[in-house]
């Protein structure tokens, strides 16, 4: 595949290109352009050339584009499906689920376009003010591997609704269904142009938008130390970022939860997208009195997740995206050991033909585990869960609180005062009380502390992609009436 500029697939002057592997198989799924930082200079290009034409359609009109790209997305979900499993290894029915949600963020973004407003002011003198929202120009988006199609599809939707172009640059391990979602969302009406694919990797393609003069804002999902060197570079312009980093949620059970629903919530939180996800259950906390019966029954469910190919059907866990992603929980779990933790299933490496050459990894439940382990004090990127008992709910909260993270968090109890103590107490940007970790496109999204700047989804997501300008007004009556100007 090529990447795609100004309405065109092409490939970058170098020639160069990067491989794409299959997670499960280690087979070459594609290569595609290992683009350079002249390729993002030709995408800027076009793209503020087009923000120009795209900035002069009425929000409605966009909304009708948006709208039109979830419809050309989800005619080809097939297509897509299959090569988002491909290259990220994820299975079959959770692509199915993020290409839907990518033509949902869409949908949801299309039917706020005709909910845009400024505002008007009345002032001293007679004279009156306007608010007025802007489009920025051209912006870029970075986007990591884990989710690369709805992560991606959370900076699109806000971005032209407010009427940028935009410039994007996937992982340069997982490019090939966000690209052919970007030439979707292109043959949607859009001045060609307006939103630009160029692959590369994040040393050169992704700091030559960071540093572009033209690019004026930065939408960023990544590794938290990624997300430090983005603002330092952006800075340099003072360049506005939105920044979506990790994740170490906690999950608070008290002795009145329902335990079946929040063993299930706890089941799929941790272990969806094989544990590879920011916002994901990575710390249980259970009360002392349910502790076990919690733990036999989760034990119970994860023994069931079929590990697989993620393109055989019935496989419920991939195997992890590369190598060095499962190396590190690997080690995370082995150092959680060496300090005393127990673990209660999986772990290990699945054995057998169908294995061999991918990076598989059974999913984990670890007991007993050191609050100074990896695996609580670190981000867990994969299927391994550490479960801590506790005796109240203050000192859930403070184990919970204590963490550089604060991107999700949840807790489950039938009492509403403790509910809402733990929801104003958490420290995090989001949190689920008796309920799975589910995003949704009318809340904003976005983490406190080390987890991120700004948020995304929600009407405050165009906002950050908005330039707010005011406007005073004084007629000719008003300068009479106040004596000249
Ligand atoms: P990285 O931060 O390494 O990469 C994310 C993106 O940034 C990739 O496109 C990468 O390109 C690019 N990049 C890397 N270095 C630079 C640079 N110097 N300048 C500009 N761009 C750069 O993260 P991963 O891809 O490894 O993703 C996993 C991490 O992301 C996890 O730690 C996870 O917690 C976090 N994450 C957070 C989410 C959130 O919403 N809070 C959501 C998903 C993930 P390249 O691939 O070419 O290196």
């Amino acid at each position: 595949m090529q990447m795609f500029i100004a309405g065109e697939y092409t490939d970058t002057a170098s020639g160069e290109t990067t491989t794409i592997y299959d997670p499960a198989t280690g087979e070459v799924v594609d290569t595609v352009p290992k683009g350079t930082a002249e390729d993002v200079k030709r995408a800027v290009a076009a793209a503020e050339e087009a923000a120009v034409e795209w900035g002069k359609f009425a929000p409605s009109k966009r909304g009708e584009c948006l709208a039109e790209a979830a419809r050309l997305v989800l005619d080809n979900e097939k297509e897509l499906t299959q090569l988002l499993t491909k290259e990220q290894g994820k299975a079959l029915r959770e692509s199915v689920l993020e290409i839907r949600r990518f033509a949902h963020t869409l949908e949801h973004y299309a039917g706020m376009a005709k909910t845009l407003r400024g505002g008007y002011v009345k002032l001293a003198d007679g004279r009156f003010g306007l608010i007025m929202h802007k489009p920025m120009g051209v912006v870029g988006s970075i986007v990591p591997w884990n989710f690369p199609v709805s992560l991606m599809g959370n900076k699109v939707g806000p971005a032209l609704l407010a009427g940028n172009a935009m410039v994007i640059k996937p992982a340069s391990t997982t490019p090939l269904a966000a690209t052919r979602c970007v030439e979707l969302v292109q043959q949607a009406g859009l001045p060609k142009g307006t939103i630009n694919m160029v692959t590369g990797p994040g040393g050169d393609v992704g700091e030559e938008i960071l540093r572009n003069p033209a690019i004026r804002k930065v939408g960023f999902t990544g590794a938290t130390d990624t997300g430090k060197r983005i603002m330092e570079v952006a800075s340099q312009q003072v360049k506005r970022v939105t920044l979506e980093l990790g994740g170490s949620d906690p999950m608070i059970v008290c002795d009145d939860a329902n335990i079946d629903r929040a063993v299930s919530a706890a089941s799929v939180g941790r272990f969806f997208n094989c544990g590879q996800a920011c916002l994901a259950v990575k710390r249980l906390y259970l009360y002392d009195g349910i502790a076990d019966e919690f733990t036999d029954k989760l034990v119970e469910k994860v023994r069931k997740l079929r590990v697989g190919n993620g393109l055989t059907r019935g496989t419920m866990l991939g195997p992890l995206h590369t190598k060095a992603q499962r190396e590190e929980v690997e080690d995370q779990m082995a150092d959680a050991v060496k300090r005393g933790a127990r673990v209660l299933v999986g772990g290990d490496r699945p054995k057998g033909d169908e294995f061999d050459k991918g990076n598989f990894l059974n999913p984990a439940v670890v007991v007993d585990v050191d609050p100074a382990s990896k695996l609580l004090a670190d981000e867990v990127f994969g299927p391994a869960l550490p479960v801590v008992r506790i005796k109240s709910l203050e000192e859930g909260l403070a184990l919970a609180n204590d963490s550089i993270f604060g991107l999700g968090s949840s807790v489950w109890t039938q009492d509403i005062d403790k509910a809402m103590f733990a929801a104003e107490k958490l420290d995090a940007g989001y949190t689920w009380v008796n309920s799975a970790q589910i995003i949704y496109d009318e809340l904003p999204f976005g983490g406190v502390k080390q987890s991120g700047v700004g948020k995304e989804h929600g009407n405050e997501a165009v906002e950050h992609y908005s330039e707010v300008k005011s406007v005073v007004v004084a007629t000719e009556q008003t300068s009479e009436m106040v004596g000249g100007e």
